[in-house]
């Protein structure tokens, strides 16, 4: 990344997920010093889940948008994917992508791919860039209890942490959390009175959604037409649903997912069995033959959530969140990875902005939280419009629910007719444009003659 001039000498990152990883990274060109506390120890090997990421073990898709993102942060981390194995799947080719009325999906090569990867092995090679930064510091083991208010209280100073059984305080003129949870962040915000009485607005859709995620050898005699398969369910009659991914090491990962009172099972015969209730037999004839090498792992996923840090009145100074404490998105469409590294993206952009016109630190705060917006818009519209097909999902409808309910369907037909458009819908999909470029004339002229049709 650019630009090396000084916003100050010490910034700190809670949490050292994927988000606190590439936030390190943006800050790291204008902080003397960036200090990652990561309550977890740092697995020395790439094959290693840990406890403070449980989702960790499920299936994490990387989209395009996501390794895109991080390779601009970190140059070559993608030479690093390629290195461990993980397999490029070329968009629209490689993987048999089933909807009901689509079984298959229309197959084209889209001219780009994404990655096949497990969680634990992505987080390793982008530790790995982190550590090769000479200003970034990775303190595992360290876990945060609170932030640390500034003399006049109306900023964050700081924050209190413990590690190996000792409390002590460490001062930084920025804090970002990146927790996952975002608890730093409300804490900060109640301790400096900032939010009053309403609290952070946010926006909740209640999904109750289980996963289950096992991990398979792919079959050394098998000659198909993909090397994974995505199988979208016909809601709102069933919310069964399947996604089987090629990892490194010549495996695949499976994670079934279904809602409410249909959650996959945890036991590798039930995990089967569930398989084969999907309408097409595609994933259970594949994983039929392939020896199961993981225990089935179980996830459950309660509500997504959406914090409008930006509709704050007054926030305080010295701190911002980022990831999943801004933004928990439901995982089916595979985002929130990819959102975090757009995001600390979008910090680099502004850190940069702010050090160009001498501006403080402090002036990055409102352009950070209007980038964040921009970029949660598509990702959190994508997953909440096929939520709310099922009657039990909690939380506000969109107002022209209908309308968008149309507008997908003749999407999808549309898409399935014309490349250009199929290209267009994929790169929204994986997070490269946002969503308003279905407006363009030459796409929505067609999406509107399909939905008259
Ligand atoms: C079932 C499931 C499947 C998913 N599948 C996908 C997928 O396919 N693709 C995708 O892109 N995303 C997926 N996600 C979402 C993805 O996991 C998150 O969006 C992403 O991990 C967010 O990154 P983050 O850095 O914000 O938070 P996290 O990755 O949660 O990292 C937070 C870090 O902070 C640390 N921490 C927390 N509190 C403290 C503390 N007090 N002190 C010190 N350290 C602390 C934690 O140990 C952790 O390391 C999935 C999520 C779930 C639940």
């Amino acid at each position: 990344m650019g630009g090396s001039s000084r916003l100050g000498r010490e910034a700190l990152v809670v949490g050292g997920g994927i988000g606190g990883l590439a936030a390190a990274c943006a800050l790291s060109n204008h902080f003397e010093r960036v200090t990652i506390l990561e309550r977890d120890e740092a697995p020395d090997s790439p094959a290693v889940p840990r406890p403070g990421v449980p989702q960790g073990k499920q299936l994490h898709a990387l989209l395009a948008g996501g390794h895109r993102a991080l390779d601009e942060l970190f140059p070559g981390v993608v030479d690093d994917l390629d290195e461990a194995g993980a397999p490029r799947l070329t968009q629209g080719l490689d993987l048999r992508i089933e909807r009901p009325g689509f079984d298959p999906f229309v197959q084209r090569d889209l001219g780009f791919y994404s990655y096949g990867v497990t969680r634990p092995q992505l987080e390793f090679c982008v530790r790995r860039r982190v550590e090769a930064l000479g200003n970034v510091r990775f303190e595992a083991g360290c876990r945060v209890l609170g932030p640390v208010s500034t003399t006049d209280e109306r900023a964050i100073g700081g924050v209190r942490c413990q590690r190996a059984g000792r409390s002590e305080t460490r001062s930084a003129e920025l804090v970002v959390d990146a927790s996952g949870t975002g608890e730093l962040t409300l804490a900060a915000l109640r301790a400096t009175g900032h939010t009053g009485t309403a609290g952070v607005p946010e926006t909740t859709i209640g999904v109750d959604i289980g996963y289950s995620s096992a991990v398979f050898d792919i079959p050394a005699d098998a000659s198909r037409g993909w090397k994974g398969v995505m199988h979208l369910p016909d809601a709102p009659r069933t919310s069964r649903n399947g996604l089987l991914f090629p990892v490194e090491g010549h495996r695949w990962m499976l994670a079934l997912g279904g809602r409410h009172d249909d959650h996959p099972p945890g036991d590798e015969a039930g995990f089967r069995e569930y398989a084969a209730t999907l309408r097409t037999r595609t994933i259970a004839d594949a994983i039929g033959p392939a020896k199961m090498i993981s225990r089935v792992d179980r996830f459950r996923f309660l509500e997504s959530r959406l914090r409008h840090f930006e509709r704050v009145p007054s926030f305080p100074g010295g701190l911002l969140p980022i990831g999943d404490a801004i933004c928990r998105f439901n995982p089916v469409f595979g985002q929130g990875m990819t959102v975090a590294a757009l995001q600390a993206l979008a910090l680099a952009h502004v850190l940069a902005a702010a050090a160009n016109a001498g501006e403080t630190v402090e002036s990055v705060r409102r352009p950070f939280f209007e980038e964040v917006a921009a970029i949660v818009d598509t990702p959190w519209a994508l997953a909440a419009v096929p939520d709310f097909v099922y009657a039990r999902t909690v939380g506000e409808r969109p107002a022209d629910f209908a309308a968008s309910l149309r507008f997908g369907a003749a999407l999808t037909r549309a898409t399935a007719r014309h490349a250009d458009l199929h290209k267009l819908v994929a790169e929204i999909q994986n997070l490269m444009r946002p969503r308003s470029a279905l407006r363009e004339p030459q796409f929505l002229e067609r999406i509107m003659a399909e939905m008259a049709s």
